[in-house]
């Protein structure tokens, strides 16, 4: 309908918050010309720019759009809306119709300016090697992404800088924390267990964490761990005949490889990288990553250095990280943790210098909780390692070993989380402690392999006597890091009876440890003493991924290309890792991954 006004000027009337408005308006006979604020009513003292901006604002879109349904300016809309009504009464008196300058107009959304991408400034011309997915690393999670990735069809490689495959997995304790497997109902008949369940596992990772993990990627890790582990035991991974409940999970579900060491899971997966094709590259070690900076800004290879020179490596669907954690690199740990310096030993390799987490920032990559790094609380003292050996205090609280100071008490529940056992440890009464068990410990508890406790022994790694008191004069004996300990064989005789009443009792007064009836009493000899103290183990913090392993920019925006699986990534288990969750993770994220890369899908063994 065409508007027909008398041109000329107008003044209107608005009402705004304890004031009202004057408005000058210029109409000609079908639009308004312009729009000027008169006065405020009562005169103020003061300008009020927010008034000035907002009729600034409301004018120019009126005469624009010549419309009074424009959105009010955020921040004053009671102004606006007086400043409105003050127009809308100008031009009635205009003669305007109430329906003329009724049309609705949405204010534009201010576009925001892209944001600076970190891509590649240079790519390269050519590429030395090209294939479809290049995996960085070659533990647990890059065997199990090359793997995945290779079934599906994909022409795969490993890349790994040191002269062997297996990284930190080769030398882990061969722990896997899996709710069920096709094993788990006979062995659950055989020791006389519950069943577990996923979400009692979910529960227990969640508040081991401080209920700082990423509940989407625990529930990927826990569903799809018995998924993968049947893989492993299907081909060929042999295991104890034991399930245990190590510090911080309250349902049995730890399974002991038959070495009680890593390198039996990673054996069994470089296997099955090898039927399915996998090409590996071992002392070539990863010195950058390429980003496109135009385009959809994707991660199209990285490039490599050999001991024949560098080299440029294509990745035609994507790249996963898969190289670690950065245990080993004390200036990146202590960066975070001031406290981590050089005096603290590691259980990692070499290896585990957290390059790939820096390289991955360079093209834009965000990281997560780095600061949340855990101590292994059962090193041996001497050296800082996690050898076969130092598992069994780990894998023993179930069964009823006892960690004893060196004056032979007790200094924590030993059914508590690492960070809790190390910390406790680290304010103990001296250097170092020790984890004490028995011949019946041994044999009804099934996580010792037998070729473990004679190695053990024969090292003098681990202690036996055929009493306590013999016991602890075997254990002062010996100098740890040059340091004699007088452990009192009467205390530490006495510290074992008072538990095992508190055994018998299913009660704990002293840490309040949950006892149940898998665990056992130490009445009769021999005897066994291993020491222990913290030693720096792993990192959880990492790359910031997604559920689908796909890594995140600093904007939350997926990087195309990327992907990334095991302690590389951050944010799975808070501020403490439960033992054992860490091969699950790694294998089942490194599985997705593979998948992922492979052919634009995951796995569905999590429930929607
Ligand atoms: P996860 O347990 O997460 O699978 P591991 O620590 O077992 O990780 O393995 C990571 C592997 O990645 C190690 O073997 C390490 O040597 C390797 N790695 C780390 N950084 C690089 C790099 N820049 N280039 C190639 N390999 C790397």
């Amino acid at each position: 309908m065409a508007k027909s006004m008398r041109p000329g000027t107008y003044v209107g009337h608005g009402a705004g918050f304890g004031e009202s408005y004057e408005v000058e308006v210029v109409v000609d006979s079908d639009s308004i010309r312009s729009i000027r604020l008169l006065r405020r009513v009562p005169e103020a003292d003061h300008p009020s720019p927010l008034l000035e901006a907002a009729t600034a604002t409301l004018s120019d879109e009126i005469v624009a759009e010549q419309s009074l349904a424009v959105d009010v300016v955020s921040g004053a809309s009671i102004s606006s809306r007086g400043l409105l009504e003050a127009v809308a009464d100008a031009v009635q008196q205009a003669g305007a119709d109430s329906e003329d300058f009724a049309r609705p107009v949405a204010r534009a959304v201010q576009e925001e300016a892209p944001r600076p991408r970190l891509g590649s400034p240079r790519l390269p011309e050519r590429w030395d090697l090209a294939c479809d997915v290049v995996v960085v690393g070659s533990g647990f999670a890059a065997l199990a992404a090359a793997h995945h990735a290779a079934e599906l069809g994909a022409r795969t490689m490993i890349i790994e800088k040191m002269p062997m495959i297996g990284g930190n997995s080769l030398i882990n304790g061969g722990q896997y924390a899996s709710y069920t497997s096709s094993i788990a109902g006979e062995l659950q008949r055989k020791l006389h267990l519950e069943p577990d369940t996923a979400d009692r596992h979910i529960h227990d990772t969640l508040v081991g964490g401080d209920n700082l993990g990423n509940p989407r990627l625990v529930r990927n890790f826990v569903y799809g761990s018995p998924f993968y582990l049947d893989i492993l035991l299907e081909n060929g991974l042999k295991v104890l005949q034991s399930l245990t409940r190590p510090g911080g999970h309250y349902g049995y579900r730890t399974y002991t490889t038959e070495h009680g060491v890593g390198a039996d899971i990673v054996q069994i997966q470089k296997g099955l990288c090898e039927k399915a094709g996998v090409e590996f590259l071992v002392d070539t070690k990863m010195t950058q990553i390429y980003r496109e900076e135009a385009g959809e800004g994707r991660v199209v290879g990285i490039r490599v250095a050999t001991k024949e020179g560098t080299k440029t490596i294509a990745a035609a669907k994507a790249l996963v990280l898969a190289t670690g954690g950065f245990s080993a690199n004390v200036a990146m740990r202590s960066r975070q943790v001031p406290f981590l310096t050089a005096d603290l030993p590691t259980t990692n390799q070499p290896g585990a210098t957290g390059e790939g987490i820096s390289m991955a920032e360079e093209i834009g990559a965000n990281t997560t909780q780095m600061d949340q790094i855990q101590l292994y609380p059962f090193a041996d003292p001497n050296t800082g390692v996690l050898d076969r050996y130092a598992v069994i205090p780990f894998s023993g609280p179930s069964s009823g070993v006892v960690y004893v100071d060196v004056n032979g008490h007790r200094y924590v529940n030993e059914g508590e989380r690492r960070d809790v056992c190390a910390k406790a440890a680290q304010n103990s009464a001296g250097f170092p402690t020790f984890c004490i068990f028995n011949q019946t410990i041994v044999d009804k508890g099934g996580f010792i392999a037998p070729d473990q406790l004679a190695d053990g022994i024969r090292l003098e790694r681990i202690f036996k006597a055929d009493s306590l008191g013999a016991l602890a004069d075997l254990i002062n004996r010996r100098a740890y890091k040059d340091q004699a300990v007088h452990v009192p064989g009467g205390t530490l005789a006495q510290t074992i009876a008072i538990h095992n009443g508190y055994v018998r009792e299913r009660t704990d007064p002293d840490f309040r440890k949950v006892i149940d009836e898998q665990m056992m009493t130490m009445d009769d000899g021999p005897y066994y003493a291993i020491p222990q103290w913290p030693s720096v183990h792993h990192t959880m913090g990492g790359l910031t991924i997604t559920e689908k392993t796909e890594v995140l920019d600093i904007w939350e925006n997926v990087i195309p290309g990327l992907l990334a699986a095991g302690e590389v990534t951050g944010g799975v288990h808070g501020t403490n890792r439960l033992g054992s969750n860490a091969v699950a993770d790694c294998c089942v994220h490194g599985y997705i991954a593979g998948q992922l890369a492979a052919t634009s899908t995951i796995p569905d063994f999590v429930p929607k």
